[in-house]
C-alpha cells in the first residue's frame, strides 16, 4: 500500500507532499516541498492541475459545473475522486483550476 500525503519534516523546516510505503517515505511528490503546508500545498495543487484529464460516459448526463448544460464529459484530478463535470465550452484549464480544491490534510491510497 502507498500513501500519498503532506507531512512536516522531523526537522520541522519544512513541509513536503510525500509518497509512504510500509511507513516509509519513499519520495517527495514533483519535489512538491515549502516552508510551511500551504506552500508545499500550492505547489503540489499546480502539479496536479497540470495533468488533469478528461473522460467522457456513454450512459450518463450531468449538468456542466459552470452553465447547467447537459454534459457526458468530467475531468478528473490526480487520484482524487471528485468528478467535475463540464460541458465542451468549459473543459479547459482555467475552469478546472476554478473548480478544484485541495483538502488540506488529505491521504490519498493507492493499490
Ligand atoms: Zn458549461
Amino acid at each position: 500500500m502507498i500513501v500519498t500525503t503532506i507531512v512536516q519534516s522531523r526537522s520541522r523546516d519544512h513541509w513536503a507532499v510525500v509518497r509512504i510505503k510500509n511507513d516509509s517515505v519513499i519520495g517527495v511528490v514533483a519535489d512538491c516541498k515549502g516552508a510551511t503546508k500551504e506552500e508545499a500545498l500550492g505547489k503540489y495543487r499546480e502539479h496536479l492541475l497540470s495533468h488533469w484529464r478528461a473522460y467522457t460516459v456513454n450512459d450518463e448526463q450531468h449538468k456542466c459545473k459552470v452553465c447547467g448544460e447537459w454534459t457526458s464529459t468530467y475531468a478528473k484530478v490526480g487520484l482524487f475522486s471528485t468528478l467535475h463535470w463540464l460541458c465542451s465550452a468549459h473543459l479547459s484549464d482555467n475552469e478546472v483550476a476554478k473548480l478544484f480544491e485541495l483538502p488540506v490534510n488529505f491521504e490519498i491510497f493507492e493499490s
